[in-house]
């Protein structure tokens, strides 16, 4: 799979892998989250024997263990391995019905994607070739649709769709593409090639510090330019109280709490501060789920209560709230007229910036809050905070009941610091806004 999206990563990957970049947390937990669906899917298949290697580089154990298995006459194997002529592989669960074996594999995606059909093209090519004989080969993918109700129907969690027609097609790209690497291996020789898209797609290749050490970052720099009419229109629009809100998410592929789904981002924080008036300093208010229980019902009512019935509630980059909000709504439609109505007041201050209204060249060409912010209010900085972006705060909370009281202590002040920034931020670019 490496060599199919670079040559150079699969040679890096089997030779030089201290070259790697360092992992980041945010790339740990999906893959927690890949092992969580694996052994989840396993219960559509109860009670199978486990070929699982030790480690990632005994593989070849798993290889015996599955002929074990298969001559002990298992009808269900998980992690089934297969060599052939040097090329190994493994699939999640093979299972022997009426005599003929199925090959599953597992993805935590909501659907079938390219990437899948490639592995399953190889692992179809080498259990075929090693002597197992494959009536069909699906993937198991988690069922978007599926709403939890209560406990997990594992049955109602998944969906499989056969690859079959497709993987036949591939045979001969994956046999081109097995003798073409073998040889790369063979020659030991690093292959020259630039860096692109590919670098990116389908995944971000792991070697992407060191073959972009070098490159110069494009600068999209624009002129000075401000629009003093057009903004001057747009604040005069809004309505005191004024709100700078913003949510924070979290999402599991597996649904943890009822009424969600999967891969569902579930609103656990948020940050208001309240501008009165034109002038004076804002109030501050905020929401943290506790990290346990479901934290939607409460961050509603809370919501509705601090917003009351007037006010521009203001946002950056308004579809991600309003699409939490509908969401919220839909699950709770006993609270659904009253966030209707919230939608309906907001405005977003990414509009200046995104109409080229208010351009500064350090911006880059781009209006989001994290370029914005440190050329407009340079004194306001992420830099110094524990948490500076969403995605370590999404982690950091939905690891927040395997911490001790201490840390958790900790972590929940980071959080509410790191929120509270974005709104603080929203009100002093907004400040900046209304003195032109
Ligand atoms: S960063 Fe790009 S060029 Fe370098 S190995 Fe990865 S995919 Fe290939």
């Amino acid at each position: 799979m490496y060599g199919c999206q670079c040559p150079k990563r699969l040679y890096l990957h089997k030779f030089k892998p201290e070259l790697r970049n360092p992992e980041d947390e945010a790339q740990e937990s999906i893959f927690a989250t890949g092992t969580d669906v694996g052994l989840l899917a396993r219960e559509l298949f109860p009670n199978g024997a486990s070929a699982e290697p030790p480690n990632a580089f005994s593989y070849h154990i798993a290889v015996e263990k599955t002929a074990k298995y298969i001559a002990q006459q298992h009808s269900v194997i998980y992690e089934a391995a297969f060599n052939f002529e040097g090329v190994m592989c493994a699939i999640d669960i093979l299972v022997k019905k009426r005599n003929k074996w199925y090959a599953f594999e597992v993805k935590g995606t909501k659907s079938v994607k390219d990437p899948h059909l490639l592995d399953g093209s190889l692992q179809y090519f080498v259990i075929n070739n090693a002597g197992l004989k494959l009536e069909d080969i699906s993937i198991i993918h988690l069922n978007g649709e599926y709403i939890r109700n209560g406990k997990l129907d594992v049955q109602k969690l998944f969906a499989s769709e056969s690859i079959l027609e497709q993987v036949i097609g591939n045979k001969e790209f994956v046999q081109q593409k097995i003798s073409e690497f073998k040889r790369l291996l063979a020659e030991k020789k690093e292959p020259v090639i630039d860096v692109g898209k590919h670098c990116y797609k389908p995944y971000e290749c792991d070697f992407t510090n060191l073959c972009w050490a070098n490159v110069v970052k494009e600068s999209s720099a624009g002129e000075k330019h401000i629009d003093k009419k057009s903004i001057r229109k747009f604040l005069g629009e809004l309505e005191y109280p004024l709100f700078f809100f913003d949510f924070e998410t979290v999402m599991s592929a597996v649904p943890e709490f009822d009424f969600s789904r999967p891969y569902q981002q579930i609103p656990f924080q948020y940050s208001l501060h309240i501008q009165k008036s034109r002038n004076g300093e804002p109030d501050h208010h905020e929401f943290l789920g506790d990290g346990i229980s479901d934290p939607r019902e409460e961050l509603i009512k809370d919501l509705l209560k601090q917003l009351g019935k007037k006010g521009s509630i203001i946002v950056w980059y308004k579809s991600f709230e309003i699409t939490r909000l509908k969401e919220l709504a839909r699950d709770f439609p006993k609270y659904e007229k009253g966030i209707n109505s919230l939608i309906d007041r907001i405005v977003d201050l990414i509009i200046p910036f995104k109409s080229g209204w208010y351009e500064l060249p350090n911006f880059n060409g781009s209006a989001s809050l994290k370029s914005v912010l440190p050329v407009m209010i340079p004194e306001l900085s992420y830099g110094e905070l524990e948490i500076q972006e969403g995605g370590t705060a999404s982690l950091v909370y939905s690891q927040l009941k395997n911490q001790s009281l201490e840390i958790q202590t900790q972590q929940r002040k980071d959080l509410l610091e790191y929120c509270k920034l974005d709104t603080l931020a929203m009100v002093r670019i907004w400040e900046k806004l209304d003195r032109i």
